[in-house]
C-alpha cells in the first residue's frame, strides 16, 4: 500500500449525491476526492435510472403516438416500425454524454476521481481497491458516504436480468417480451410497464396495495392515472400479493393471491420485472471497521446535519433517510458541504417534488388529501381539468387535472397534485409556491401566458379561493 494522502474531503460514491457534493466542494477550494466503482460517474440515476428510463419513455411514447395517434391530427404515416436496438442505442448515447459531462465537471473543479471500491480502514482512512488493479489509501478530515441503493430482490426469484429482471435489465432488453408481469405498481413498475406496453407487450402489473403509484401519490390522482393507463392497454391486479415465483420452466410462473382472502392464481410470462422497492447499499463499505450501524431498513443513521455518531463522517442520498429521488440527493449534497464549511445548510423536506413519467405524467409536491386527513388539518380543495384548458384542447391532449390543497383558514398552499401532459415541468411552479409559503390567491393573481397548460394551474388555484373562469 502507498502512504495515505491527506484531503479535506473524501466522498464514497459518484452518484448524484456524491458527484454534486464533490463539485460543490471543489468549487469552494476544498481538496476533494470522489471514489466510484462502476467505471462511470452519475450513479444509478445517470447510468441505470432516471436518464435511461426517460430516454425509453420519451421514445416509446413517440413511437406509440406516431403508430396510433396521428390520423386525428391530419398526419398520414406509412408502415411504422420499431428498431429496438437503435432505441436502446439512443438511450446509451444520452447516458454516455451525461456521464462524460460529469467527468468534465470534475476536472473543471479539481475533483480527484478515484475509480475503485472504497472501504473504511479507520475513522479517517479509506482504502480503495482500484478498478485497474492495486490499491490507494486516502486520508481525509471529512468523509461522506453516498453509496446509494439497489433493487430489493423478491425472495426465491433470482434476478438474471434476462427473464427475471430488475429495472436495470428492463433498460436493456434485446426484444420486446410477448407477456410481461410486473411485480409492484410503484413508480419503477409503472414507468417500465408503460414503455413495454407501448412497444407491444401484454403487460400485467401486480400490486399488493389497493392503489398504484407507491407511497405519497394522492389517491384521487392514483385512481385517475390507473384508468388512463388501463385505456392504454396496461392490465392491473390490485390488492394482490405475489407469493412465489418459479423461473425453472419455459415461462416464468408467478403465484399470486388476494391480499385479503387468499384467492390464488398463477400468472405466466416471458419476462418478469421485480419492482418492489429499493434498499440502501452499504455492502463492502467496512462500516463495521468504524463501528457504524444501520437501522432495520439498512439505512445509515444520521442526525439533522447528516452526521453519523462519528461527527466528521456524514451520509446523504438513497443510502439514508427520505425519498429515494435524485433531486433530493442533490439538495442534500449541497447542504452537507455547507454544513461542513459553514456549520449550517438547508433542505426543505416538505417541498420535494415527485414525478412519474408515464403518459400523462403525474406530479406532486407537499401533502396529499390522505396526509391532511391523518394529521387532522382542515383544508379546501381546488380543481381544474385540462379538458377546459385551451392549449390542452389544441394539442388534443386533454386527460388529467390540477388539484390544489390549501389551509381552510389561511389559504396557504399545502399540496399540489397534477396529472396531465407536462405535469413534471408544471410542478416546479407548485414547488416554488410551497417554498415561498404562497396562498392559492397568490398563484391565481399571477399572470400566466396564454395559451399554455400552465393556465390550468392558475385556474385550479383560482378555484380553491374563489371560482375559475373557464370551468
Ligand atoms: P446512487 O445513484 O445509487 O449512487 C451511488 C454510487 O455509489 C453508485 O454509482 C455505486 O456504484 C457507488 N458505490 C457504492 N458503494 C461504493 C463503494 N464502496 N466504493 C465506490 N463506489 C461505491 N429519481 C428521480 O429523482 N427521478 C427519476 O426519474 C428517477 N428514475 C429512476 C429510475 C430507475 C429505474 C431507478 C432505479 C431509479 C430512479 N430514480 C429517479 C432514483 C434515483 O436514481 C436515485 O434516487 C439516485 O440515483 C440516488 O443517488 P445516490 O447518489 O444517493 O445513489
Ligand atoms: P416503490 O416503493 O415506489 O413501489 C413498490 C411497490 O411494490 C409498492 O406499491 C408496493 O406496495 C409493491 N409491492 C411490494 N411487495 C409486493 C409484492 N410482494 N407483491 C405485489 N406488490 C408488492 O418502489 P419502486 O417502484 O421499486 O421504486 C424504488 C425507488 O426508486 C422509489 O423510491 C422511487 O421514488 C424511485 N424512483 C423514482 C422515479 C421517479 O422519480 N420518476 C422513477 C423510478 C424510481
Amino acid at each position: 500500500a502507498t502512504e495515505a494522502e491527506e484531503l479535506d474531503l473524501v466522498i464514497i460514491g459518484g452518484g448524484v449525491a456524491g458527484y454534486v457534493g464533490a463539485i460543490k466542494a471543489g468549487q469552494s477550494g476544498m481538496k476533494v476526492a470522489c471514489i466510484e466503482k462502476r467505471g462511470a460517474l452519475g450513479g444509478t440515476c445517470l447510468n441505470v435510472g432516471c436518464i435511461p428510463s426517460k430516454s425509453l419513455l420519451n421514445n416509446s411514447h413517440l413511437y406509440h403516438t406516431i403508430k396510433h395517434d396521428t390520423k386525428k391530427r391530419g398526419i398520414i404515416v406509412g408502415d411504422v416500425q420499431l428498431d429496438l436496438k437503435a432505441m436502446m442505442g439512443a438511450k446509451d448515447t444520452s447516458v454516455a454524454g451525461l456521464t462524460k459531462g460529469v467527468e468534465f465537471l470534475f476536472k473543471k473543479n479539481n475533483v480527484d476521481y478515484v475509480k475503485g471500491t472504497g472501504a473504511f480502514v479507520n475513522e479517517h482512512e479509506i482504502k480503495v481497491d482500484l478498478n485497474e488493479g492495486g490499491e490507494r489509501t486516502l486520508r481525509a478530515k471529512n468523509i461522506i458516504i453516498a453509496t446509494g441503493s439497489e433493487a430489493t430482490p423478491f425472495p426465491g426469484l433470482e434476478i438474471d436480468e434476462k427473464r427475471v429482471i430488475s429495472s436495470t435489465g428492463a433498460l436493456s432488453l434485446d426484444a420486446v417480451p410477448k407477456k410481461m408481469v410486473v411485480i409492484g405498481g410503484g413508480i419503477i413498475g409503472l414507468e417500465m410497464a408503460s414503455v413495454y406496453c407501448r412497444l407491444g407487450a401484454d403487460v400485467t402489473v401486480v400490486e399488493y396495495l389497493g392503489a398504484i403509484g407507491g407511497p405519497g401519490m394522492d389517491s384521487e390522482i392514483a385512481k385517475q392515472s390507473q384508468k388512463i393507463l388501463a385505456k392504454q392497454g396496461l392490465k392491473f391486479k390490485l390488492n394482490t400479493k405475489v407469493v412465489k415465483g418459479d423461473a425453472s420452466g419455459e415461462s416464468v410462473k408467478i403465484e399470486v393471491e388476494a391480499a385479503k382472502g387468499g384467492k390464488q392464481e398463477t400468472l405466466e410470462a416471458d419476462v418478469v420485472l421485480v419492482a418492489i422497492g429499493r434498499r440502501p447499499y452499504t455492502k463492502g463499505l467496512g462500516l463495521e471497521n468504524v463501528g457504524l450501524e444501520t437501522d432495520d431498513r439498512g439505512r445509515v443513521v444520521i442526525d439533522k446535519e447528516y452526521r453519523t455518531k462519528i461527527p466528521h463522517i456524514r451520509v446523504i442520498g438513497d443510502v439514508t433517510f427520505g425519498p429515494m429521488l435524485a433531486h433530493k440527493a442533490e439538495e442534500e449534497a449541497v447542504a452537507v458541504i455547507e454544513y461542513i464549511q459553514q456549520g449550517y445548510g438547508h433542505v426543505n423536506y416538505g417541498a420535494i417534488p415527485a414525478v412519474m413519467y408515464t403518459y400523462p405524467e403525474v406530479a406532486w409536491v407537499g401533502q396529499s388529501e390522505e396526509d391532511l386527513k391523518k394529521a387532522d388539518v382542515k383544508y379546501k380543495v381546488g380543481n381544474f381539468p385540462f379538458s377546459a384548458n385551451s392549449r390542452a384542447k389544441t394539442n388534443l391532449d386533454t386527460d388529467g387535472f390540477v388539484k390544489f390543497l390549501a389551509d381552510a383558514e389561511t389559504d396557504r398552499i399545502l399540496g399540489v397534485h397534477i396529472i396531465g401532459a407536462n405535469a413534471g415541468e408544471m410542478i416546479a411552479e407548485g414547488t416554488l409556491a410551497l417554498e415561498y409559503g404562497a396562498s392559492t390567491e397568490d398563484v391565481a393573481r399571477t399572470c400566466h401566458a396564454h395559451p399554455t397548460l400552465a393556465e390550468a394551474f392558475k385556474e385550479a388555484a383560482m378555484s380553491t379561493y374563489g371560482k375559475a373562469i373557464h370551468y
